[in-house]
This record gives structure tokens, C-alpha cells and sequence, in this order.
């Protein structure tokens, strides 16, 4: 089912977002875990697709099979990081054979990225080219993503909410946030869509920390701010039970005030773990209808 219609129709959607595993056992144990937080009733899974040869490949057999095995509504991630138009047609080709019916369109992170041109062939260089290009498709239902505190290359947030904007006018229906750790990020970053006249829905994405040093490095990369009291509390936590713990009564929190504030809509960033997200799910079972 396309994600637009799932949200329209409920009201909420809940996500969960996965890599893909590198090895058989690594996709056996990724299918269990996968299993058990079918208990959640996702609304969908997401696979991501990193820049770098054969990865597009990667994503797309790890696809197949969680479409085949899990019963449940997966989408894939595509970046225009290496593709060229040619070899991008047949991907999305297959996609459209398996029957999947939504996409998330990103740029993603190529380290050659500034150039125009890979070898003299055509690539994308925005996101907004591959929303443009899918949506010739017709026939899928196209996410992007956004930045609650703005993309760390945009000049400012205007420009940043402009960039959105156009991703939406070439196709985009929904968007994903980046992980962020301080709500009024979130809220300021939907009044500003408001203004801009950007009405598509918006799904919270929530990184449950289990690795603070992992955590970091994301943001560094990202630019997202890791608020100093937050630091120094993980900082302090010798024992990796604690962290674990820690991160899912911040994620719990997080949630129950994006949830006081009318937000229906999450992301998990599991990083192919289960049981952060599913203690945090379990506490939030309470409030959420
Ligand atoms: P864009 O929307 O193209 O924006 C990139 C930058 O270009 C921004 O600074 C924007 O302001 C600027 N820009 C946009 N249009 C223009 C224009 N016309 N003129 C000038 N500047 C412009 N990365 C991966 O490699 N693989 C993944 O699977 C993946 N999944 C992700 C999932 C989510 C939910 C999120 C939030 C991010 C994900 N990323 C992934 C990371 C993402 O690819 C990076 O954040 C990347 O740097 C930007 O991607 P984008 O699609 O937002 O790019």
C-alpha cells in the first residue's frame, strides 16, 4: 500500500528502518529480529542503499526478500550517489516487478560528489532530479528526506525549506527526518514548512541511542546537535547496559512530548537492533492509539 494513502487513512504510520546485512547470517538474524517487531504492526520497513559499488545490489536482493518473507510494506532507499540514469532504470524496473509501491529518493553522500558527471554519463545531482525522474514512473508513491535543524550544506534554513519545496513540487508525498535530539528543532522546522506552503506529512525519525560514540560520529557527519547536558550524561556511563538504558528513557521522552504535541508519525533508525526499539515501543504502548 502506498505510505501517502496509510497515513491519510490512520492518521499514524510507524516505521522501521534497516541496512542491509552483508552476510547470510547476518540476513537470517536481521529476518528474526525483523520478526519480532512485527508485533508492532508497521506500517512499514525501509532498507537503505549506501553510496559505493554493489550496494545498489546489496539493497535490492535484501528487498526482495524481506518483501517475499515478512508480509510487510518495504521500501527502499535510492541515492543518486553512483547510479547513472542507465544503470538506475533497470533497478527500478525490479522494484516495480516486486510490486513495491514506495521509494525514499536521497542524494546521499558521495565522496565524489560535486561532480556533474560520472565518466561522461548523465547522474542526478539532487534529490529533487530523482524525485522528478521516479515520479515518470507513475506508479510510486515517493518519500525524501528532511532536516529539522536544516541540511548541513544548505547556506541557511530558507534555502533549506526552498530545496524541500522543490523536491515536493517534482513528486515527493511524504518526508523523513533526520534523527534529531531536541524537539523545538522539529516544531520550528514544521512551522517553517507551514509558511512555505508545504503540507505533505512528515514522519519524526528517532534514533534510540545504544552507542554513544556511534551516535556521535553520525552527528558530526550531519551536522545534528547533540545538546551538551546530553553529553556529559553519556559521557558519564561506564557500563553499556546503562547507555542501552539510557537511550531508550531519552527516546521514551522524546516521543511522549512529539506524541503531547499531536505528532502520530515515527521512524525508527534501528541500526538493525530490535530491542531498544521495542522496550521504547512497549513504553510507549499506553499512549499511543
Ligand atoms: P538533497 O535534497 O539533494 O539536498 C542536499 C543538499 O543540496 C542540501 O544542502 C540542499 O539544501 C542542497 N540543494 C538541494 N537542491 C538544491 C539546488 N537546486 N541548488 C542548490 N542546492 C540544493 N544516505 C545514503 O547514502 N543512503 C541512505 O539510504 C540514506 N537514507 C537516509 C534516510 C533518511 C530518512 C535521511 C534523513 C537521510 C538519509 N541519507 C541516506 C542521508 C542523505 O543522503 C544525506 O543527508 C545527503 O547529504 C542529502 O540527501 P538529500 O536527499 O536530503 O539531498
Amino acid at each position: 500500500m502506498k505510505i501517502s494513502e496509510i497515513i491519510k487513512g490512520q492518521g499514524k504510520c510507524l516505521s522501521f528502518e534497516f541496512f542491509p546485512p552483508t552476510t547470510p547470517i547476518g540476513e537470517d538474524r536481521l529476518l528474526r529480529r525483523i520478526g519480532r517487531l512485527k508485533s508492532f504492526s508497521p506500517s512499514f520497513i525501509s532498507v537503505t542503499q549506501h553510496a559505493g559499488v554493489n550496494t545498489l545490489d546489496k539493497t535490492r536482493h535484501i528487498v526482495k526478500k524481506l518483501h517475499a518473507e515478512t508480509g510487510l510494506t518495504v521500501m527502499p532507499h535510492i541515492t543518486c550517489a553512483d547510479p547513472r540514469k542507465s544503470e538506475l532504470e533497470p533497478v527500478i524496473n525490479y522494484y516495480k516487478g516486486l510490486g513495491i509501491e514506495n521509494v525514499l529518493a536521497l542524494r546521499g553522500d558521495p565522496e565524489e560528489y560535486g561532480q556533474d558527471t560520472f565518466d561522461g554519463q548523465v547522474h542526478f545531482r539532487f534529490a529533487s532530479d530523482l524525485v522528478r525522474f521516479l515520479a515518470g514512473y507513475k506508479n510510486f508513491c515517493i518519500g525524501v528526506a528532511v532536516y529539522p535543524e536544516g541540511h548541513l550544506d544548505s547556506p541557511n534554513l530558507g534555502l533549506d525549506t526552498a530545496f524541500t519545496k522543490q523536491k515536493i513540487d517534482q513528486g515527493a508525498e511524504f518526508g523523513i527526518t533526520q534523527m534529531f535530539f531536541e524537539n523545538f528543532h522539529f516544531y520550528q522546522m514544521l512551522d517553517r514548512f507551514e509558511q512555505d506552503g508545504i503540507n505533505i506529512p512528515i514522519i519524526a525519525g528517532i534514533m534510540p541511542i545504544t552507542d554513544f560514540q556511534k551516535v556521535e560520529r553520525f552527528s558530526e557527519l550531519s551536522g545534528v546537535e547533540i545538546p551538551v547536558l546530553l553529553t556529559t550524561k553519556f559521557e558519564e556511563l561506564e557500563d553499556p547496559d546503562d547507555v542501552v538504558k539510557a537511550g531508550i528513557d531519552l527516546a521514551t521522552e522524546q516521543c511522549l512530548d512529539l506524541i503531547d504535541n499531536g505528532i502520530r508519525c515515527f521512524h525508527f533508525y534501528t541500526l538493525n537492533r530490535d530491542e531498544a526499539v521495542t522496550q521504547i515501543l512497549n513504553n510507549l504502548a499506553p499512549v499511543i492509539i
